[in-house]
């Protein structure tokens, strides 16, 4: 583990909700919400509407700025971020979750809490001088986000499915040549 489990598990939600922008968007309904709530075993307010798949949206360039900025850019964010939210941080223990923080009440809206959470995420982040963690695939034709956990610092596609594709492309490229 590089960073503590509740960072890793902000990181990984921000970066998956960022790259629900790239094409084809995926985050298009209340119903991929629910979906997006489930995969990343968020608890708290869900409202479930459309307001707040909009704000959802709205969130995205706003994470995705914050996750590849550079390190003093990213220090200016967050501490917006955390003002404009009011956030006070508490360490909380619920169901499954072993002492984590919470800096924002549950009955905040998604996109307030997921926002305060990146933000607390990052300040691990910043402390740690480990932005290298965070950068963009290496596939020449896609924009998504990449968060390397690995030990060795291996991880440079945001999906299988690019990884998938650049192998495919070193195969033919080494078939003929
Ligand atoms: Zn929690
Ligand atoms: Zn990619």
């Amino acid at each position: 583990m590089v960073f503590a489990h509740d960072t890793e598990a902000a990181l990984v939600a921000a970066v998956a909700l960022a790259n629900s922008a790239e094409e084809p968007d995926t985050l298009v309904s209340t119903e991929q919400v629910g979906e997006f709530i489930a995969e990343q075993g968020y608890t708290g307010r869900f409202d479930g509407d459309r307001a707040e798949l909009d704000e959802l949206r709205e969130l995205r360039p706003v994470l995705r700025r914050l996750l590849t900025s550079d390190r003093d850019e990213a220090v200016g964010l967050v501490n917006e971020l955390l003002r404009e939210a009011g956030a006070l941080p508490q360490l909380v223990r619920h169901g499954a979750m072993d002492w984590h923080l919470h800096a924002v009440e549950d009955e905040r809206p998604f996109a307030t809490r997921i926002v305060v959470e990146t933000a607390m995420a990052m300040i691990d982040v910043i402390r740690a001088d480990e932005m290298s963690r965070l950068g963009v695939c290496a596939d020449d034709d896609c924009g998504g986000l990449v968060l390397d956990l690995s030990r060795n610092r291996s991880r440079r596609f945001c999906s299988t499915a690019c990884g998938n594709r650049a192998a495919v492309a070193a195969y033919r490229a080494r078939q003929s040549g």
